[in-house]
């Protein structure tokens, strides 16, 4: 097995991997980082969780740490799709170049642009950013990105979905031709295949099993319900949830709770909260200083539930919880496998719900066929749909109450639970296979042509609006900045890296 002392990493950044706690290089780790301090760029396909962050910070950092910074010209720039993973990356940036010199800035948005300023006038070695906030750095003629040596991008598919990609492609027309690339995205879409094919040169592709899938120690639950009628749905999955969460009773020591939508987030928490329950929402609108002290109190145990977007909670370092609750089936099978993936982390139980209408068999599918086995049905709790005091009142208006009444008398256990996926079918599937193979290929295309540098005009195009939940109109009114206290940082899975990441695996070279 590969040790970190094989990996020809600088002594300092050994140092620093040995105060973390580490002892064995994770397989993205161990493959990346070699061809990556070659010189090489790395396509990465692997997702949260695998330990990347480090598989691109630590050969970073070795190749930085002799050289100095120039004013206003970073010399490697970190792109992040939330500013939760931004922070996140800075702060492993802060843990691996602790017994070095090196200097970096965070550039999200909802934070002061003066003191990002200060920092960058002064020259740094690494640049952290959101791709919205680096292009308002960049326009308003603070930042020259020639310097960059070399350019991260990192959660590519998530960039994709919030609609990012013309700005990743407009920042890698802004960097020098000459840099090192390095690349990861959880998975490879067509468009993502194009951006690579285009920005990256002869990459070493190295490609992760995907986490959860492997993963034998969650408890899934298909909690199927068929509401009275369409408007009833939000309030009913409300009830049917607090019954899930009373009914795990102290088992359930914390838990995420995913919706599909930023509005079902808050409502959701507000709910909760209404009925007695310690509930926070985090999501892209929230100022950045309420989603940071969020964060903070779920870490610390001060909040137990926290209702999360797929985005706001994607990359979050957050340790394993005891409970994942799906409020909503989501669209995207591969979130099912992100989300329930928070749970039953190093061989520790872990059980993950997810609450379903029959108009989401589609959705319940598509992940059927993703992980290759049926959810396990489960039966819903007995529940009364009565009026949520923490709904919003468009959905609480008249029927509510009505029904309210009718619900009292509805029989306990009336709302059972089915499989969507009929028996037959379920029985045919094939059981969840426990690692799936780690395939390492070099790509030996011909080098893409050299995409054309940024010229004046480009720079005077009007930007294309984003939609993305990093762009926020507020973010230049937010004055407010966070830095996280030393004892607040959550750093490494110590003693809780799961078995499967230090497993071995099978190369393939392909030419
Ligand atoms: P990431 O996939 O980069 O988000 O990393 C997930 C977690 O694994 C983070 O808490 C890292 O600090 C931790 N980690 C990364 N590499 C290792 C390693 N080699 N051994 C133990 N923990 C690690």
């Amino acid at each position: 097995m590969t040790k970190f002392s094989d990996l020809a990493l600088d002594p300092r950044v050994l140092q620093a991997v040995a105060d973390a706690g580490y002892e064995t290089p994770t397989p993205i780790q161990a493959q990346a980082i070699p061809h990556a301090l070659q010189g090489k760029d790395v396509l990465g396909i692997a997702q949260t969780g695998t330990g990347k962050t480090a598989s691109f910070t630590l050969p970073m950092i070795t190749m930085l740490a002799n050289g100095r910074a120039r004013a206003r010209m970073p010399r490697s720039l970190v792109l992040c799709p939330t500013r939760e993973l931004a922070a996140q990356v800075a702060e492993n940036f802060d843990t691996y170049t602790k017994h070095l010199n090196l200097t970096k800035a965070l550039l999200i948005g909802g934070v002061a642009f003066g003191e990002q300023d200060k920092l960058i006038d002064r020259g740094v070695d690494v640049l952290i950013a959101t791709p919205g906030r680096l292009l308002d750095h960049f326009e308003r003629g603070k930042l020259l990105l020639t310097g960059v040596q070399i350019m991260v991008v990192d959660e590519a598919d998530r960039m994709l979905d919030m609609g990012f990609i013309p700005d990743i492609e407009r920042i890698f027309q802004l960097t020098p031709f000459t840099r090192q690339t390095l690349f990861f995205s959880a998975t490879m879409a067509p468009e993502i295949e194009r951006i690579t094919n285009a920005f990256l040169h002869n990459p070493a592709r190295i490609e992760i099993a995907r986490q959860a899938t492997a993963s034998e120690t969650i408890e899934q639950r298909l909690i199927t319900i068929t509401p009275e009628s369409r408007d009833r749905a939000f309030a009913e999955k409300r009830a049917v949830l607090r019954e899930l969460i009373r009914a795990e009773g102290e088992g359930c020591t914390n838990a995420i709770i995913f919706c599909n939508r930023k509005m079902d987030v808050d409502v959701v928490a507000k709910s909760l909260k209404a009925h007695g329950f310690n509930a926070a929402p985090i999501h892209g609108d929230l100022e950045q200083s309420v989603r940071t002290k969020t964060l903070d109190g779920f870490r610390d145990g001060s909040v137990q539930l926290l209702v999360a977007s797929d985005v706001a909670a994607r990359g979050l370092d957050i340790p394993s919880v005891s409970h994942v609750f799906n409020f909503d089936v989501p669209t995207h099978p591969e979130d099912y496998v992100h989300r329930i993936g928070r749970t039953g982390r190093a061989g520790r139980l872990g059980k993950a719900f997810t609450i379903a209408t029959p108009n989401d068999a589609k959705y319940v599918s598509a992940i059927e066929n993703l992980v290759k086995r049926p959810i396990p049905a489960g039966e819903a709790p007995a529940y009364e749909a009565s009026a949520d005091r923490g709904g919003d009142s468009r959905r609480r208006r008249g029927p509510e109450r009505e029904r309210t009444e009718r619900d009292r008398r509805t029989p306990r256990g009336e709302h059972r639970s089915r499989p969507i996926v009929p028996h037959d079918q379920v029985a045919a599937m094939e059981p969840l296979p426990v690692a799936e193979p780690v395939v390492v290929e070099e790509l030996h295309s011909t080098p893409a042509p050299a995409p054309a540098r940024a010229e004046r005009s480009d720079r005077a195009e009007p930007r294309k609006e984003r939609r993305g939940e990093d762009r926020r109109p507020d973010d230049r009114r937010d004055r407010r900045r966070h830095e996280p206290r030393d004892d607040e940082r959550v750093v490494g899975m110590g003693d809780h890296m799961p078995d499967f990441l230090t497993r071995s695996f099978a190369l393939s070279h392909k030419d």
